[in-house]
């Protein structure tokens, strides 16, 4: 049983439904979510929705480094009142996207560091998107005082010293489809290397299917292509695997893979 730790499940990405999407995972012995509600407080109610209504699924909310620009107190206001509430398992995804730099970086650090003290004040880890800015998000996980919750280093496509930094800083490792490209070396080195108990495997769909995926639009199922190309670089079962990355997750989110 896998459990894929970021999905956007969106209905502009899932036009069919989300349950769908998660009939299809189940098939292919992926049962359970983590689904991310970022973008607007339309979407945070779609991932906290999916989460109250499906024991599979839980939620994690925040503000991406793209949307930095529009975030604002009555955004802030809606976002705590529902992450104070069951199901969500994280705040999150936040961080820094300096490769993008679709809102201006001095918005994206401030908004950034927000978030990290909200999410001590819930007391809820965090899950962090960085992109091109691997010193800069260090040193604000580090000034904020992130270890006190510690989190998800989401989507992980640095290399081994950032990644011992952030598991320093308490942080687990998750691997997307990008591990599975040929040209992954530096994250194929660190899939390889990092201490068991702190890693977690994810599609981030609908983006980066894994492959032999590539190219096509991403969905929970695919994660255990994922799964197995980082059971293969660390030389064991796909089940050890499976099982290994299930139990992280729930000491982490207490999140846990539903049988049915
Ligand atoms: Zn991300
Ligand atoms: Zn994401």
């Amino acid at each position: 049983m896998l459990i894929d730790t970021h999905c956007h499940l969106d209905p502009e990405y899932f036009p069919e439904g989300a349950d769908e999407a998660l009939s299809r995972a189940h098939s292919a012995g992926v049962t359970g979510f983590v689904c991310i509600g970022v973008g607007s407080v339309v979407q945070a109610r779609s991932a906290v929705g999916i989460a109250r209504r499906r024991p599979d699924v839980w939620a994690t909310l925040g503000v991406h480094p793209h949307d930095a620009a529009s975030y604002d107190a009555a955004l802030e206001a809606e976002l705590v009142a529902l992450a104070a509430g069951p199901r969500v398992g994280a705040v999150g995804e936040v961080g820094l996207d300096f490769h993008y730099d679709h809102s201006p970086r001095a918005r994206q650090a401030e908004v950034f560091r927000r978030f990290i003290q909200l999410a001590r004040q819930l007391a809820k880890p965090l899950v962090i998107h960085t992109r091109s800015a691997p010193d800069e998000t260090l040193r604000i996980l580090t000034e904020e005082n992130a270890r006190d919750v510690g989190g998800i280093i989401h989507c992980f496509s640095e290399d081994k010293p950032f990644a011992e930094r952030a598991l320093d800083l308490g942080f687990y490792l998750s691997f997307s489809g990008i591990v599975t490209f040929k040209r992954s070396l530096a994250i194929q080195e660190v899939a390889a290397w990092a201490p068991a108990e702190r890693i977690l495997v994810e599609t981030d769909s609908p983006y980066l299917a894994p492959v032999p995926l590539r190219g096509k639009r991403c969905e929970p199922a695919y994660v255990l292509h994922t799964a197995r190309c980082v059971a293969e670089l660390r030389g064991v079962g796909l089940e050890e695997l499976a099982r290994q990355t299930s139990q992280n997750a729930a000491r982490l989110l207490g999140v846990s893979a539903v049988l049915n």
